[in-house]
């Protein structure tokens, strides 16, 4: 015999799973840039009016840029903070405005609570380290850029509920990289959106950002609201998840590096995953896993012609049309790191690197070893690998190589590469079946 209770809750999920119709959507950062783009949320939203929607949407433009410069300024005592914090407020007032809002609605009110909350933070000193002062202020980005959304589509015939998010997101305190707990997130989703929804179709609630079991804020890492998108239609089951963005779907290469690149239609949840571990940024690389795990589709359409199918995730055999594809990242670092006295690197010692690693919270791009070095691509984060590299070389030697670019492409054919290398200085290069990387000078 189970428990009433257990009874009751496996009830209630067994009927959302099997009545859930829902769409998750998610519009990032270009998508609510000014005043006209916000507008297009709305046109989008209007050929869904009739069925329940969960929107999830990004900080405003390159607020979370703007932000990140404010946390800078504050954590390393530099001057020009106030100006960081005027430069953001006075952007979203101009937004505010442009909507047309009076200087009496109440949206003016919430953009000032939320500079005097900023404010708050600033007023105390850092004690809880960088990560925790960066998550509680870049945070306000997205509750802000949520509140004038909501408002702006309640004002304009779309009756919406606001969701703070960090009320049924929950993570670990890893602060700007949050691990997500799963049950008791899954738990507090399954309850709270049904009663929202019953409200009001459609909800509107932040990307990015959670919280610990304490409330003190969180955020998923950059880029991070593909993935609350992603944890959400995963615990409701929902029919599909559809990320608005400014390009046609997802493309073979980023356009701004190669002008052939050709639209995806249809890319297989496996390839999908591999294309953003790899670093294409068109979608956060935690997103696909939670959709695949419930076989839940993927859409990437474009907001400027919101009618044009896009280019769909899912469960597909191979990806078509089956071109090569291109990841360029570009800013990385390759360390070769040696033992000191020139013995072999063996598992011991990749055993040491490894944890170093982890507990750095860096991201190995490629990794290839001999038999007295270690040799990893890394991104050059300026924060992370100063403190990364001191404490390799307390037990090993350390040479270092910046300004590389790093290309992966998925599915090549030789005289891809050929093409690719002419004329550059190739670092390093591992092909696979599937996948070439090869790291080159930039
Ligand atoms: N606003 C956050 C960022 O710019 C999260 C996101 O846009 O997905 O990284
Ligand atoms: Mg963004």
């Amino acid at each position: 015999m189970y428990p009433l209770s257990f009874c009751l809750t496996s009830h209630i999920s067994y009927l959302i799973s099997h009545i859930s119709t829902m769409r998750i959507f998610k519009f990032g950062g270009a998508s609510v840039t000014d005043a006209a783009s916000v507008k297009n949320v709305a046109a989008i939203l209007s050929f869904f009016k009739n069925e329940p929607l969960v929107v999830v949407i990004s900080a405003m433009g390159k607020t979370t840029n703007a932000l990140e410069k404010v946390v800078n300024a504050y954590y390393n005592k530099e001057e020009g903070l106030q100006q960081y914090i005027k430069e953001v407020k006075d952007y979203h007032a101009e937004i505010i405005q442009k909507l047309g809002f009076k200087n009496e609605h109440p949206i003016n009110g919430e953009l000032e609570n939320t500079f005097v909350e900023i404010g708050w933070i600033l007023e105390e000193e850092p004690l809880r380290g960088y990560g925790f002062a960066y998550d509680q202020i870049v945070s306000q980005g997205e509750l802000i850029s949520t509140r004038i959304v909501s408002a702006f589509l309640n004002d304009n015939g779309f009756k919406n509920e606001w969701l703070d998010i960090r009320d049924i997101l929950q993570t670990d305190n890893t602060y700007r990289e949050g691990k997500v707990s799963w049950d008791i997130t899954e738990k507090l989703v399954k309850r709270r959106i049904p009663e929202l929804l019953k409200k009001n179709n459609l909800i509107i609630t932040q990307g990015f950002i959670a919280a610990t079991d304490e409330n003190f804020t969180t955020t998923l890492g950059r880029e991070g609201s593909d993935y609350t998108a992603a944890i959400l239609s995963y615990c409701l089951d929902a029919k599909e998840m559809i990320v608005w963005k400014d390009v046609p779907g997802v493309l073979s290469a980023d356009p701004k590096f190669y002008d052939e690149a050709i639209k995806l239609r249809e890319i297989g949840y496996r390839d999908a995953i591999e294309l953003t571990y790899y670093g294409a940024t068109v979608i956060h690389p935690k997103t696909i896993k939670p959709l695949e795990n419930k076989n839940i589709p993927l859409s990437v359409r474009s907001f400027l012609a919101p009618k044009d199918a896009g280019t769909s995730i899912g469960n597909y055999e191979s990806t078509k049309p089956l071109v090569p594809s291109f990841i360029f990242k570009a800013n990385q670092i390759l360390l070769s790191i040696s033992a000191k006295d020139f013995s072999f690197i063996a598992e011991e010692s990749l055993s040491r690197i490894f944890g170093i690693f982890a507990d750095h919270n860096v991201k190995i791009n490629l990794m290839q070893n001999s038999a007295v070095s270690f040799s990893v691509c890394l991104d050059n984060d300026s924060f992370k690998m100063p403190s990364l590299i001191l404490e390799l070389t307390r037990d090993f030697k350390v040479l270092y190589n910046e300004n590389l670019k790093l290309v992966t492409v998925r599915h090549y054919y030789p005289s891809t590469i050929e093409i690719l290398t002419k004329d550059k200085t190739i670092l390093l290069e591992q092909r696979s079946r599937n996948t070439a990387q090869i790291i080159l000078k930039d």
